[in-house]
């Protein structure tokens, strides 16, 4: 399959096709397709995405156009497709019903259709309007959860509290959507990793998403994260506390997900299905925990994982 990933840019006339930045791992073999740029928030404390980014609605024709040259490069050989940037369902129901129209139009084996989503803007739209856009033809949404600590959804400026992001959650189940929630490993720091690990998990339980997927916070510089570290006022957690944490977070689980470390930010490689395979994932992360104690070199590359630039 063709794919239109970061290292393909110089391949295309900048003119004729419009670049999103961001797309999850698991879009890596995905077109990709930016319907808005940057994004309409922009707050979050620990995020540097879009932050020299204005947010744009593109228009539809622009967007068509844009479906029309990814196949001409791809002579439409494509399944699957990531829709950018960050929470492009602010445009109207209709604009996204045409854009999708118009996808599946062009690339008839299309398979799976994501994109990012804040649940605050899931939580404005109608059930009705989920339903059409789910007709449509878009199959999946990625959506930040972080943390379901109030205090430190608030703290973060996620933007939207524990009741939004239940709320928007689940219409998005309701509307027929796969569900794809991200967590934070260690925004809690050194001193709440309990509360951000048994918040989220009492978060997830009322979800039940398709998809946990964690990444662990590396504090990228320009942001408030990387500040209040910088001052003192927020303590990286050690690599044992984020281990213990994501410990805790799967033993208070109890959903039917997919849970996965997929991202290269992550300490340990735990992915499993839920419930069946919780004993054996948190026998990895004691297994890790051991390793851990004994072996400095180990904790020292996972310490350096810190410090890493492009995720
Ligand atoms: S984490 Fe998502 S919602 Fe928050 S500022 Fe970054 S892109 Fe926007």
């Amino acid at each position: 399959m063709f794919n239109f990933r970061f290292g393909r840019r110089l391949a295309v006339n900048e003119e004729s096709y419009d670049f999103p930045p961001f797309r999850p791992p698991s879009e890596a073999d995905s077109l990709l397709l930016r319907v808005t740029r940057g994004c309409p928030w922009n707050q979050c404390a620990f995020c540097p995405m879009y932050k020299h980014i204005k947010f744009e609605k593109r228009p539809v024709q622009a967007i068509k156009q844009d479906i029309n040259t990814a196949k001409a490069y791809t002579g439409g050989n494509v399944e699957t497709v990531f829709i950018a940037d960050s929470d492009s369902l602010v445009i109207k129901t209709e604009e996204t019903c045409q854009i999708l129209g118009h996808l599946h139009d062009t690339f008839p084996s299309l398979t799976r259709v994501t994109s990012y989503a804040r649940a605050l803007t899931l939580r404005r739209k109608s059930p009705d309007s989920l339903k059409k856009i789910r007709s449509a033809g878009l199959t999946r949404l990625h959506i930040g959860l972080e943390t379901g600590s109030a205090r430190l959804l608030d703290r973060i400026k996620k933007g939207a509290g524990t009741s939004t992001m239940i709320q928007g959650c689940t219409k998005a189940k309701e509307a027929g959507f796969e569900v794809s929630l991200y967590v934070l490993a260690g925004i809690g720091g050194e001193s709440s990793w309990k509360e951000h690990a048994e918040e989220t998990a009492k978060v997830l339980n009322q979800i039940n998403p398709d998809f946990i997927r964690i990444r662990t916070l590396v504090p990228q510089p320009g942001t408030p994260v990387f500040q209040w570290w910088n001052e003192g006022s927020f303590q990286m957690p050690a690599p044992e506390t984020i281990l213990k944490e994501q410990r805790k977070l799967i033993e208070g689980l109890s959903v039917t997900s997919k849970y996965l470390s997929d991202h290269v930010s992550n300490y340990a490689g735990i992915n499993g299905n839920l419930p069946e395979d919780k004993a054996k994932m948190l026998s990895l992360i004691d297994t890790t925990l051991d390793k851990l104690s004994k072996d400095e070199d180990l904790r020292a590359d996972l310490e350096n994982m810190r410090y890493l630039r492009r995720l």
